[in-house]
């Protein structure tokens, strides 16, 4: 087959899969592009050890230029628009061609338009979790609220990772009992989607650090100088620091292009992460892929990862002129780090009829240093 080239939007977690994946698997005659705004690619599940002090921003990025030597054009650039007709991207310095497109673009963040929300602080991106790691230093006492102010969004448990790190934390300094912490979220338990066992035993950890945890709570509004929230149900919380989780929403350039469905994310093939359009894929948080109990799968970089891994080698078979054989199968497993150097593991079959089904693995520090490990592992693997 005469060369083709492959473009990847997006080099984070399901992009850098994708794109090295196809490179190692690809004679050199194919083309294989990703482009991304971002030079430096952090590792998110590692914002907590910043948004604490643990870990300096530059120690958890990765330079995707890097990319380069192995033969992978890499063009920092942002995608302004799709044209899905003539099959290209336009970026803001020129435009490309493919003749397959992998999108992995990830989520956008925002504020759901819900009043005083942009004055909270996050630890969702590098540079929330660095000034944040400032703001926590100074505290001696007060109430942190976590509050989740929409569904869907990454990792579901990072909010709750976040609240037992934050515990830790003021434990080791002798403040605790000066501090409050409080999660505040729509949702009717800890990770729903994995079922009522993974969230009653998270509630049962939570409670047992004292973090109060409210659920079925819908944030109405922000009152930044009252430093207060309203709440659907008509009740208020008061705060002294307020951490929320932004809202979620696919990217302006892929809603633009008319590639989201009725969910307000690309819905894909769950097995082969193909769009309905012809040679196109989509992985990763962008994708809306619903299970058996009607939550969607989780964004998580487990799943990126996974559908990257198949979408690459299904692309490589074919355009070898194999018939593609890989699917994607919904296992994934997701760190939840509990303080003191340890961590649980939910791990389990997001594809299962007629639920998922998910397994908490109690807090060790075997689970810890595994965490620890991969991100090692993955910042020199994939970079
Ligand atoms: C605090 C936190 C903790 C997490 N912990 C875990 C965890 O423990 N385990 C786990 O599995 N997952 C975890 N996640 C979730 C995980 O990071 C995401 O699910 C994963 O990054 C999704 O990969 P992706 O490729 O879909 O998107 P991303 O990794 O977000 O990559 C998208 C890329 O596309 C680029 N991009 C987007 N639009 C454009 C455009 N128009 N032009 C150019 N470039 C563009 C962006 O710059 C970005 O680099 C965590 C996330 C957070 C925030």
């Amino acid at each position: 087959m005469a060369g083709k080239k492959v473009v990847v939007l997006g080099g984070g977690i399901g992009g850098v899969v994708a794109a090295n994946r196809l490179r190692r698997l690809l004679p050199r005659e194919h083309q294989v592009v990703v482009i991304d705004r971002l030079p430096l690619q952090p590792f998110p599940p590692a914002f907590t050890w910043v948004m604490l002090g643990y870990s300096r921003p530059t120690q958890i990025v990765a330079d995707l230029r890097s990319l380069r030597r192995r033969g992978i054009e890499v063009l920092i650039d942002e995608v302004v628009a799709i044209d899905l007709e003539r099959r290209r991207l336009l970026m803001t310095q020129g435009e490309q061609e493919f003749d397959y497109l992998i999108l992995s673009p990830g989520a956008e963040y925002g504020t759901g338009e819900i009043p005083g929300l942009a004055g909270a602080w996050t630890f969702y991106h590098l540079d929330g979790a660095a000034a944040l790691q400032v703001e926590l230093a100074q505290i001696k006492e007060g109430r942190i609220v976590i509050l989740v102010p929409s569904v869907p969004y990454k990792c579901p448990a990072a909010p709750y990772e976040a609240a037992l790190l934050i515990d830790a934390h003021y434990r080791r300094q002798g403040i605790r009992e000066e501090v409050e912490i409080h999660i505040f979220t729509p949702e009717p338990q800890p990770l729903p989607v994995a079922g009522p066992e993974a969230g009653t035993a998270l509630a049962q950890i939570l409670a047992s650090r004292d973090i109060s945890f409210f659920p079925r709570m819908q944030v109405k509004a922000v009152d930044q100088e009252a430093k207060t929230i309203s709440f659907a149900d008509g009740s208020q919380a008061s705060f002294h620091l307020l951490i929320a989780i932004p809202v979620h929403s696919a990217p302006r350039v892929i809603r633009e292009a008319g590639l989201i469905g009725p969910s307000g994310w690309i819905e894909v093939d769950p097995a082969t992460m193909a769009t309905s359009w012809e040679g196109i894929y989509a992985i990763g948080d962008v994708t809306y892929i619903p299970l058996a109990n009607g939550l969607p799968l989780p964004k998580a970089g487990v799943f990126a990862h996974g559908q990257a891994e198949v979408v690459a080698r299904n692309l490589a078979a074919q355009l070898e002129g194999r018939s593609p054989a890989w699917t994607f199968g919904g296992q994934g497993q997701c760190f939840l780090e509990t303080g003191f150097r340890r961590a649980a593991l939910a791990q389990g079959d997001f594809y299962a009829h007629p639920a998922p089904r998910v397994k908490l693995r109690s807090p060790s520090p075997f689970w810890y240093w595994a965490k620890r490990g991969f991100a090692w592992w993955w910042l020199r693997h994939w970079y």
